[in-house]
């Protein structure tokens, strides 16, 4: 039924090179958006907050905000560290609060979370994941960044998961490549994100052809990677994401190698038979990490109505 009044969310997507901000409903339809530069905390978020101001002049108060940010940081809200990016190498970042002034600026609830957490919900509420209980979201771009849901609970625990972190066992003959990880030199991120297959190739990624044989190396990784979720989580689903998942073609060949890898292991028609609605593509485009900034937005009211 459609609602005459739905709720007003602020939902923010806070990235490495630029904050998204938008206003919707809670139906998930944005009613304004804007992007602001990623500069320094301060110019950044007062830049975001002065978006807010003037729009809910317009459109309505808020009900609750959303925060999806870039990493690493904080998700656990009884932490003292809780909305606050933690060490980072990018300059000006480490320790800035970012819930506090928006807080400040607005006495409603505020939700904060991952960037990929934020883009898992989009997904999982709009897009590929619906009705899902146990998925995963990967991004594969400049980072590869995982998260999702386990019985209807997003990953938190200790931090949040670093899924594009887990070790790869890698063939140096076949692959010679230096992971481009600064941590590890066996990385999923350092051998399969697009700076690695940039570096790898000396080509961007965008500009091979389908016939590159980067392409069968990537989906090995890919698989083999999904192998260790699937055998940890036992995802309904994985939605795959990110620039690189752009080149359609290595769908395919993901779904195959994760067949192969997991070699008839986990009896489950999705996998066995239905792979290709197992392992998808995303549905909402660029839009999941804004989308799910609202569904951030809508757990932190309905928290804040249970405490
Ligand atoms: P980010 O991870 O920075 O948010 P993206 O998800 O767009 O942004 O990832 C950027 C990476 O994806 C870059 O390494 C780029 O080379 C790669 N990329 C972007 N578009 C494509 C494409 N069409 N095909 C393959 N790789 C792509
Ligand atoms: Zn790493």
């Amino acid at each position: 039924m459609a609602n005459n009044n739905p709720r007003l969310f602020g939902g923010v997507e806070g990235g490495g090179t630029k904050f998204i901000c938008a206003v919707g409903t809670e139906e998930g339809e944005i009613l304004a958006e804007t992007r602001i530069p990623t500069t320094s905390p301060d110019e950044t978020l007062s830049q975001a907050i002065i978006f807010f101001k003037e729009q809910t002049g317009n459109l309505g108060a808020l009900s609750a905000i959303g925060i999806a940010s870039f990493g690493p940081l904080d998700p656990r809200p009884a932490s003292v560290k809780f909305g606050h990016i933690l060490p980072t190498t990018k300059p000006g970042w480490t320790d800035a609060d970012i819930i506090g002034p928006f807080q400040e600026a607005f006495p409603v609830p505020i939700g904060f979370d991952t960037d990929v957490n934020g883009a898992a919900l989009g997904e999982w509420r709009w897009g590929a994941a619906q009705g899902l209980d146990t998925f995963i979201y990967l991004t594969i771009g400049t980072g590869i960044g995982g998260g999702g849901l386990v019985n209807g609970e997003l990953m938190h625990g200790l931090l949040h998961p670093e899924m594009g972190h887990i070790p790869l066992p890698q063939d140096k003959v076949r692959d010679p490549f230096e992971s481009v990880c600064p941590f590890h030199g066996d990385c999923l991120e350092g051998l399969a994100s697009g700076p690695a297959i940039e570096k790898r190739w000396g080509e961007k990624a965008e500009n091979l052809s389908a016939g590159h044989p980067a392409w069968e190396m990537e989906a090995s990784y890919i698989a083999m990677a999904l192998r260790s979720f699937i055998c940890t989580l036992s995802p309904e689903r994985i939605v795959l994401g990110g620039g690189v998942m752009q080149q359609l073609h290595l769908l395919p060949l993901i779904r195959q190698k994760t067949q192969e890898t997991l070699n008839g292991y986990v009896k489950s028609a999705q996998i066995l038979e239905q792979i290709d609605d197992y392992i998808v593509p995303v549905a909402l485009e660029g839009k999941a990490g804004i989308l799910g900034a609202f569904v951030i937005a809508e757990k932190a009211l309905i928290e804040s109505k249970n405490s």
